[in-house]
């Protein structure tokens, strides 16, 4: 088992949907004003404004004429918690459920996810376990679309969704767990895995292409693979607990760990070596174990027979860019952000 080689992250676009400025041009007094309004936003420590909404989308998957996708940020939402202005779009214990709908919309809306009548497509969101549990979305009729359109179907409990179903949107709430997008150029069918250590460890992916193969007649060959934004090996501290479970699944669990110098956890770990002063060289190092989520899930993508260069990392850190991802394991109270896919 060879280890997955760090991809650039150069592949990665981003989507950002502002107001259009007015078509006539401003009188010369009033840019003057403007441009003052500007200098002044731009030193104050505001949020941005609720118009402006950045949606990151990967190139391998822009590429494909049929398909809608996209891996939504926090800023530009009307989400008054974790910092306010917030997309946050998790029913999260703290937030008003009235703004995480209105971030739905305002999302949905962004991503053109639209019937050609204007009318949103259903977007299918489960009661997410840490499981590897994966649901097939059918087309939808009668009761079912009817449920569907009021989003309320994240009773159903699960962390996979596949299908081949055209204008329906399947999602997974993240903030630090990677979400993990399929889609079959040939056969029009898309999956998407919510992965975080217990996902990844019950080979959630690894089941989904499974699965694909299975309920849909994919060919892995043709299937293109996207781990979008989660904790990364960079801050992604791990117990014996999650160490031990990996072991025991995987004969290549030791590619996928990595002990990093921490100051934060010599300071925790050994108070004694601070107060004493004691010179360089005297005290026992102090490493923290860190696990590579996506070397993981990368690994587990080509054992199901996805090719190397159909994978793409966007190699993006929740927990080292709060202003742009809600990180669970970094703020502990925190909203939630959604990738999603679809067949247009
Ligand atoms: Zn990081």
């Amino acid at each position: 088992m060879k280890p997955p080689k760090e991809k650039p992250s150069d592949t990665i676009n981003t989507v950002t949907t502002q107001k259009k400025s007015e078509s006539r041009g401003p009188q010369p007094s009033v840019l003057k004003t403007q441009r003052a309004k500007r200098d002044r936003e731009r030193s104050s420590p505001r949020p941005p404004k609720a118009s402006t909404i950045k949606i990151l989308t990967s190139e391998k998957l822009s590429g494909v004429p049929w398909l809608l996708h996209g891996f939504s940020t926090r800023p530009g939402g009307v989400s008054k918690e974790y910092g306010g202005q917030q997309l946050n779009l998790g029913f999260t214990p703290e937030d008003a459920p009235t703004d995480v709908e209105r971030n739905r919309e305002r999302f949905l809306r962004k991503l053109k996810a639209q019937s050609a009548a204007g009318i949103s497509w259903p977007l299918v969101l489960l009661n997410q376990t840490h499981s590897a549990v994966i649901h097939r979305v059918y087309g939808v009729r009668g009761p079912e679309w009817a449920r569907l359109r009021k989003n309320k179907v994240e009773e159903s409990g699960g962390d996979g969704l596949i299908s081949n179903t055209a204008g329906v949107l399947l999602g997974v709430k993240i903030a630090d767990c990677f979400p993990v997008v399929l889609a079959d150029r040939k056969r029009k069918a898309v999956g998407i895995f919510h992965a975080g250590w217990r996902g990844t460890v019950q080979r959630i992916v690894e089941k989904g292409v499974g699965e694909m193969r299975r309920q849909l007649g994919c060919n892995p060959e043709d299937l293109l693979a996207v781990i979008g934004p989660g904790i990364g090996g960079c801050c992604y501290e791990i117990s014996e607990e999650v160490e031990n479970a990996f072991d025991s699944q995987f004969a290549y669990s030791k590619e996928l760990f990595e002990d990093v110098f921490d100051s934060w956890s010599l300071k925790t770990k050994y108070p004694m070596l601070f107060l004493n002063q004691r010179a360089p060289g005297h005290g026992e190092p102090a490493l923290s174990r860190h696990l590579d989520l996506v070397k993981a899930n990368w690994c587990q993508l080509l054992d199901a027979g996805v090719p190397t260069e159909n994978i793409q990392s966007m190699n993006q850190c929740t927990a080292c860019h709060t202003d742009l991802f809600f990180s669970y394991r970094k703020e502990h109270v925190t909203g939630r952000m959604l990738a999603v896919v679809g067949i247009r």
